[in-house]
């Protein structure tokens, strides 16, 4: 009998040793069916949502801030690590509750481990899909100096932030062949407002969210990839239907970016369209029924039209050579066979290449 005893109580104890492991690592996110409505949180009076869109340059980083709890979502480049600290330290945070890698491309998992050194946090977020760069390789050593298992959500999964839902809806199946289409996309609701952050996430992505029938109108949407034509189709913008969109984008960077594809396409949608690159750091509020913008410069909104008409005639393409040149450049095609370009991208795109006069590199 007595023996009988030490077994049975080594049986529980073996039981409850692991069932405190699993509470261990259980991660804070929880799986809703899909058919689950997200619960629209209660928003008491003194409570508040911020979300920082933070002028990264060629780059994306945003601070969300709800009642007392944030969330860094992206850090910048690896040199925007001294910029990320002074930002949270400006605004008072010494603990982050969630930071989120979006993939693991440098612009946008660098400047983290900037976070990671100078605040506390209780929970990282990255997709599997890893990188082998040192950008990377330092996000993770600095997640597992602060003693935090980076976790690895599934679509569905979502979680509080004060009084916020975040809902994990991407990536729906991981194509680690390209990273950008490893973003975590996220929706955020606090009260009948709601944000869309969508990391690089290219149509490939938006289409499988599409496809999975997730709820994706939103107020507030931050634009894939910096505005590149690889994202933010007609389709997307078409489920999401947001009144103020966002553009994490360097000044003059080289890629193109946004391109004017993009512009043209939230033109159509009638957003009213921020950019970093033209406002700094820009910051909308919610007290769950309006939404309100503020930006560090140029107050009124850049309406496209403005920006359209700066980069209009930003190249010419010669259609019979398929060469294209700066307006200035002292071999342009015959007035006939001239294609007005606007961007570097939108020429290359459309199987145009530089003029080795003008664009010599
Ligand atoms: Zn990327
Ligand atoms: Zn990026």
């Amino acid at each position: 009998m007595k023996k009988l005893c030490c077994c049975f109580i080594s049986l529980l104890l073996i039981v409850s040793f692991f069932y405190v492991k699993q509470m261990e690592i259980e991660p804070m996110l929880t799986s809703p069916t899909m058919d689950e409505p997200i619960a629209v949180p209660k928003i008491s009076e003194n409570s508040s949502l911020k979300v920082h869109y933070i002028n990264v340059g060629q780059a994306d980083a945003a601070l969300v801030m709800c009642d007392n709890q944030s969330m860094l979502i992206d850090g910048g480049n690896a040199a925007d690590s001294n910029l990320i600290a002074a930002y949270l330290k400006k605004e008072n945070i010494s603990t982050l509750d969630y930071v989120v890698c979006t993939h693991a491309h440098e612009d946008h998992v660098g400047g983290l481990s900037g976070a990671l050194s100078v605040v506390s946090v209780n929970n990282v977020i990255a997709p599997k899909t890893e990188a082998d760069t040192k950008a990377y390789k330092n996000f993770k050593r600095k997640a597992l100096e602060q003693g935090v298992t980076i976790q690895h959500p599934a679509a569905g999964d979502s979680f509080m932030l004060g009084s916020s839902n975040i809902q994990i809806i991407g990536p729906i199946t991981e194509h680690s062949n390209n990273l950008n289409n490893t973003s975590i996309v996220m929706k955020l609701t606090y009260g009948n407002t709601s944000f869309l952050f969508t990391g690089d996430a290219e149509r490939e992505e938006e289409q499988e969210i599409i496809n999975a029938g997730y709820d994706l109108s939103a107020d507030v949407l931050k634009v894939g990839h910096h505005g590149s034509d690889t994202s933010t189709s007609y389709v997307w913008l078409r489920e999401i239907m947001p009144e103020y969109a966002v553009i994490s984008v360097g000044k003059g960077n080289s890629y193109g970016h946004p391109t004017e594809t993009v512009l043209s396409r939230l033109r159509d949608a009638n957003v009213k369209l921020y950019r970093t690159d033209l406002q700094g750091d820009t910051l909308f509020a919610s007290d769950g029924g309006t939404v309100t913008v503020t930006t560090e410069k140029n107050e009124i909104i850049q309406t496209n039209e403005t920006v359209k008409a700066d980069t209009e005639t930003a190249y010419i393409g010669n259609k019979n050579s398929k060469k294209f040149h700066r307006p200035d450049c002292h071999t342009l095609p015959a007035e006939k066979n001239r294609v007005p370009l606007v961007s570097y991208e939108d020429a290359v795109n459309n199987g145009y290449s530089p003029c080795g006069n003008c664009l010599r590199k």
